[in-house]
Parts: structure tokens; sequence; C-alpha cells
């Protein structure tokens, strides 16, 4: 079977010459259709750079990237974006403060060509756990977690494939983490996407993740399956200082 996402030898690359700021370095990995594919590493490890370089959000990039077969050029079509959607780690952030909450998706809906907006609004907003009430609201009277629900709510719209996921629950009060994540799971599981998940948190990455990319200084230094990480299996020093970190964290 093809797989959801193909990464072949990536660098991305900021400015030039001495200021030249090379951010990911022959980065690969590959994900099946329907995994969680996880990628961690610490703050400035090029985590973000290679979600931005999958949606066409980086200038400088060579390299291969496949998505569903298909290889991605410079541009990114219509068509990508109805399978490929992104989601940001604040929901502040990425949605208009003076659009609603009806404005945010029926646009996304209109952009993508649905018809029966009303009826596709309802079940998108039923789908992340918000009910009608929230429907003409603004991003400032909802809670960094409905706003978040908000966001992947926008991202489900066009009924996509494949989730890329940047952070999604490191910008919220621990107390609503838990419930994002056990959404984002019942959503994979529902409508059978695929997750490219960014963390710094190796907790969240083994709760929702099969496979896990470890990233350090713009490169892949490991790669390893989850029950592996759970075991503490990693070979790669750095590997293992987040661990023991992550475990410390718990403790
Ligand atoms: P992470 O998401 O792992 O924290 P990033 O992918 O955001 O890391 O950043 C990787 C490196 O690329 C960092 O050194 C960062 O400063 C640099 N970088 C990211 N975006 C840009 C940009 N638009 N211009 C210049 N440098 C950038
Ligand atoms: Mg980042």
């Amino acid at each position: 079977m093809t797989a959801a996402i193909e990464i072949e030898s990536l660098d991305v690359w900021f400015g030039d010459g001495p200021d030249r700021t090379d951010a990911v370095k022959s980065v690969s990995f590959t994900v099946p259709v329907g995994e969680s594919f996880g990628l961690v590493g610490e703050s400035g490890s090029g985590k973000s750079t290679v979600l931005r370089a999958i949606t066409g959000l980086v200038p400088t990039w060579s390299g291969g990237i496949r998505v569903q077969g298909r290889p991605l050029g410079r541009k990114r079509d219509k068509a990508f974006y109805k399978s490929t959607q992104m989601v940001f780690q604040d929901p502040y952030a990425s949605l208009h403060p003076r659009m609603t909450v009806d404005q945010v998706l029926s646009e996304a809906l209109h952009l993508h060509g649905f018809r029966e907006i009303d009826s596709r609004i309802d079940t998108l907003l039923r789908d992340v756990g918000l009910g009608p009430g929230y429907r003409f609201r603004y991003p400032h009277q909802l809670s960094g977690g409905q706003r978040q629900r908000v966001a992947i709510a926008r991202a489900l719209a066009p009924e996509p494939k494949i989730l890329l996921l940047d952070e999604p629950t490191s910008a919220l009060d621990v107390s609503v983490q838990a419930e994002i994540l056990n959404l984002l799971t019942d959503l994979r599981t529902e409508r059978h996407l695929t997750y490219v998940m960014v963390s710094h948190d190796l907790g969240v990455v083994g709760h929702m993740c099969g496979q896990v990319a470890v990233m350090q200084h713009g490169e892949v230094v490991e790669e390893l399956g989850v029950a592996d990480m759970r075991e503490l299996k990693a070979s790669h020093p750095y590997t293992r200082h987040l661990l023991d970190s992550s475990l410390r964290s718990v403790r």
C-alpha cells in the first residue's frame, strides 16, 4: 500500500551565505496510512520546519516529499489542502479574532466547495465536542481548549486524510491537554486519519504515536517504536537523555 507520507533526504534552510540556518538536514521518514507518527526533540531542533515544508510554508527546501504517493513540487494545490491539514500550537494566534466560529468553519467549507454548510458546521462542532451554542462565538469568548477544538474542526472541514499536528496541546493548561489528546485519538480512529505529531514532550508522543523520530539540531538521530520507547530501549544518547528528563518530570 502507498504510504501516507514519505520524506526523503529533506533539507530546509533559511537565509543565505553567513546568515544561512540549516534548520532540517537530510531527514527521511515514512508514515504508513492510518499511523500516528511522532517527531520529538527540544525547541529549535527543526520539528515545525519539517511540517511547514510538507504544507508548503517554507520557500527553500530540497529532497523528496510524497503525500499519498504524489511527489510535491514548489506549490501546493487545493487537492493537497483537501487531503492534508495542519493544526498549530497556539489556537489564539491561528484563529482570526474578528471571525466567529461560524465564519471560520463556513469559510473553510466554501473554500473546498462543500454545500449544506449549515448542517456540516453542526456536525463538525459536535465531532469536536462543542455544542451548537458555540457557533456564533468569537475566539475571545472561548477557552484555550475550546479554541483548539475549533481549530481542529476547521482542519477537519475539507475531510482530510492527514493531519499535521504541531504541538497541538502545549499552549494549553495541563488539565485540558489530555482532553484534546483524547479527542484527537478518537478522531483518528473514527475518520481513519494519518497523523504526524510534533511534540517536545515524550509523554504526549508515547500516548499518541506508534512510531517516533527523535530530532536534534535539524537531524533525525533515531527512530523507534513506541514499545521500545516505553521500555527505554533507545540507543542514541540524546534519546536516552530525553527519556530520562521526561521520566524525571512525571516523578
Ligand atoms: P522546533 O519546532 O523543533 O522548535 P523549528 O523548526 O521552529 O524548531 O526551528 C528550527 C531552526 O530553524 C531554528 O534554529 C529556528 O531558529 C530556525 N528557523 C525556523 N523558522 C525560521 C525562519 N522563518 N527564518 C529563519 N530561521 C528559522
Ligand atoms: Mg516548533
